[in-house]
């Protein structure tokens, strides 16, 4: 997968337009839809991608995101000391659909007396994203790298076009790792707490975590949080437990990403989930916790 998305980024590079204003410097990540990509101008440059102003640090470090059905190119505009301009090509990808039998009709057609609550819970969620949080040192830890977690397997992409009972809804934005209720949660990359739920509708106990500039993760249908908003936490520290509380069919992590107002895929900013060593004991204790 890591080789596939170096490959597209380095495919784009190639078949750039020669530039009239200098080269511009090359960006390390996913260059596809649901890809995060970030490198290093020269400080001071102002730097506009799709004609949205991103984010400049001190060091040059410039970084942005892609949504799941962004176009296929997006022009690179860098003024400063350094200017160039740059057709970036986003590498366009294909999409499964997952058919979900078994979850709760009440989060498929939630009833009426239920949408006052869910528009509440939405305006939470979206103010928990919206103020950008100006740390440089988290976003470069998170540039860093990503741990995942939770270990386990996949059972759930990015991008996917849902069916929940049959009725078609919005497309999946995590990544499922099934796993046992009761498994701990922990940070990915550093960051500050915005959100601390136990029980939304649709996603149940419910974290965001800030890396900065608007760069966000989001741990859903969690059966215990155990953090509260403003913690800070490093790479590792514990976040909850899985459960499969809101619409979920049974235990698992869903783990999003969120830049500005695009949803990201975790999966292309996480390294290849390890795969269990043959003969291994069995992943953390499956007891059953009591549900909220
Ligand atoms: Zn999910």
């Amino acid at each position: 997968m890591k080789a596939g998305f170096w490959r597209a980024a380095g495919v784009a590079m190639a078949l750039a337009a020669p530039l009239a204003r200098g080269e511009c410097p090359q960006f390390k990540g996913a260059l596809e839809q649901g890809g995060f990509i970030w490198g290093k101008v020269a400080p001071g440059s102002a730097v506009r991608l799709g004609g949205q102003a991103l984010d400049v640090l001190a060091d040059g470090t410039t970084f942005a995101g892609f949504g799941r059905d962004a176009p296929g190119s997006v022009k690179l505009v860098v003024t400063g000391p350094a200017p160039c301009s740059e057709t970036l090509q986003v590498a366009r990808r294909t999409y499964d659909i997952q058919r979900v039998e078994g979850v709760p009709q009440k989060t498929v057609t939630p009833p009426p007396e239920e949408l006052a609550r869910i528009q509440r819970e939405a305006t939470l969620v979206a103010n928990a994203r919206a103020p950008s949080l100006q740390r440089p040192d988290l976003i470069d830890a998170a540039l860093a790298g990503f741990v995942w977690p939770a270990l386990g397997p996949i059972s759930g992409v990015y991008g996917s076009q849902r069916f929940y009972n049959g009725e078609p809804r919005n497309p999946h934005f995590g990544v499922d790792v099934a796993v046992p209720r009761g498994t701990p949660v922990y940070a990915p990359a550093p960051g500050v707490v915005t959100l601390a739920e136990p029980d939304l509708y649709f996603s149940g106990g419910t974290v965001i975590l800030d890396h900065g500039y608007r760069l966000s993760s989001t741990f859903l249908h969690m059966s215990k949080v155990s953090v509260k908003v403003g913690d800070e936490l490093q790479a590792g520290d514990l976040i909850g437990a899985v459960g499969a509380t809101g619409r979920a069919t049974g235990p698992h992590l869903d783990w999003r990403m969120n830049w500005r107002e695009e949803r990201i895929d975790p999966q292309l900013l996480a390294p290849p989930m390890p795969k269990p060593a043959p003969g291994a004991e069995p992943g953390p204790d499956p007891k059953p916790m009591p549900k909220p």
